[in-house]
């Protein structure tokens, strides 16, 4: 089995992407041979101007703009049977890695941070909300994984990187008939706040979650929202706190018309102080925070950052 990475040179953490597949290819895959490594880029000259040795042969898959479509046709075509694919830990690798696999037939396992090549391939990876670690035998391959966010980093080699190979991914991407990219968040940010509000289904619609988003920044902190609140999309995706989003452990923690499920609750709990605003005195989240306040939110956050702009 060889193994291949592949890496979104489109994203802004791209050298992030590199210096954790350096250190996951150091640590479990010294003695495996490595085969292609596919970048995902605009053109060849993405590849040079990263300045780090990705890989002997380079494989670079080209097209304006990224879309998974195109790309997964390429690599669909590319892809070897008994080998193993690793994407990087962004959204695009685990989006990638699940459906090339399904396309060609093999397995997949998301946010890997272990791997072992024995007679089968086994991998860990964190579950339920972080509480335990799962170890998956992938039994068909392809065997396409995607990393864990925020592993082990290593400096790859700098140095100019040689496209060996280059493929235009195709112009026509099925059934997309249009696509607007919007700026991830390569580190700090929500994550790294230590003030959140996380706004949730009971702040009805985007225009109340941008006032909320405003009284986060006005009190030095940063909105994150429950997975309702994301799926309407008042927030961007990589707002979403809990098991599917962001863990996250802030000195304080406002909740604003969230009920407090489990799912979501996960990713707030380790915070040092919560406060839940929601009209529901019953709501599970108001037993579990520090302080509970039975109201509308609006008014709630309103007073409040008054008293911060003050
Ligand atoms: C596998 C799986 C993974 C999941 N992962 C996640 C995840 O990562 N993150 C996540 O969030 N969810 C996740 N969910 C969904 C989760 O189970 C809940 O459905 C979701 O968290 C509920 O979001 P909510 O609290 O915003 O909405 P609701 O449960 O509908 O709660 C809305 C709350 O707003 C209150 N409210 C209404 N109006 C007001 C007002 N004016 N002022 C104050 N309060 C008001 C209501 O009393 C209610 O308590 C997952 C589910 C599954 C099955």
């Amino acid at each position: 089995m060889r193994y291949h990475c592949i890496i979104d040179a489109y994203s802004e953490d791209v050298i992030q992407q590199l210096e954790e597949l350096g250190a996951f290819k150091e640590a479990f895959l010294s003695v495996a041979e490595e085969g292609e490594s596919y970048v995902m880029c605009r053109n060849r000259a993405d590849v040079e101007k990263l300045g780090r040795c990705v890989c002997e042969s380079v494989v670079a898959l080209t097209a304006e703009e990224y879309s998974p479509e195109a790309v997964l046709a390429v690599l669909e075509k590319e892809i070897v049977q008994e080998d193993l694919y690793i994407f990087g830990s962004g959204f695009a690798g685990t989006e990638l890695s699940v459906r090339l696999a399904a396309r060609a037939k093999g397995s997949s396992v998301a946010a890997v941070h272990s791997l072992k090549l024995a007679e089968t391939l086994t991998v860990k990876k964190m579950v339920y909300a972080n509480h335990m670690e799962g170890t998956f035998s992938m039994k068909k391959g392809p065997y396409c994984i995607s990393l864990a966010k925020g592993l082990d980093r290593q400096e790859p080699e700098e140095g100019i990187c040689h496209v060996s190979k280059e493929i235009p991914c195709p112009a026509s991407s099925g059934f997309v008939v249009s696509r607007k990219t919007t700026a991830n968040e390569a580190g700090g940010g929500l994550r790294e706040a230590k003030v959140v509000i996380a706004a949730g289904r009971g702040i009805k619609n985007k225009e109340r979650a941008d006032f909320v988003q405003e009284t986060a920044e006005a009190l030095g902190g940063e909105l994150g929202v429950s997975r309702p609140a994301a799926m309407n999309a008042w927030a961007p995706m990589n707002r979403l706190i809990g098991v599917s989003g962001a863990m996250l452990q802030p000195d304080i923690c406002i909740t604003a018309g969230v009920s407090g499920a489990a799912a979501f609750f996960a990713g707030i709990e380790k915070s040092k102080f919560i406060v839940a605003i929601n009209t529901d005195g019953q709501a599970p989240v108001m037993k579990k925070a520090d302080v509970a306040v039975v109201d509308d939110f609006e008014p709630v956050l309103k007073a409040l950052r008054e008293l911060a702009e003050k």
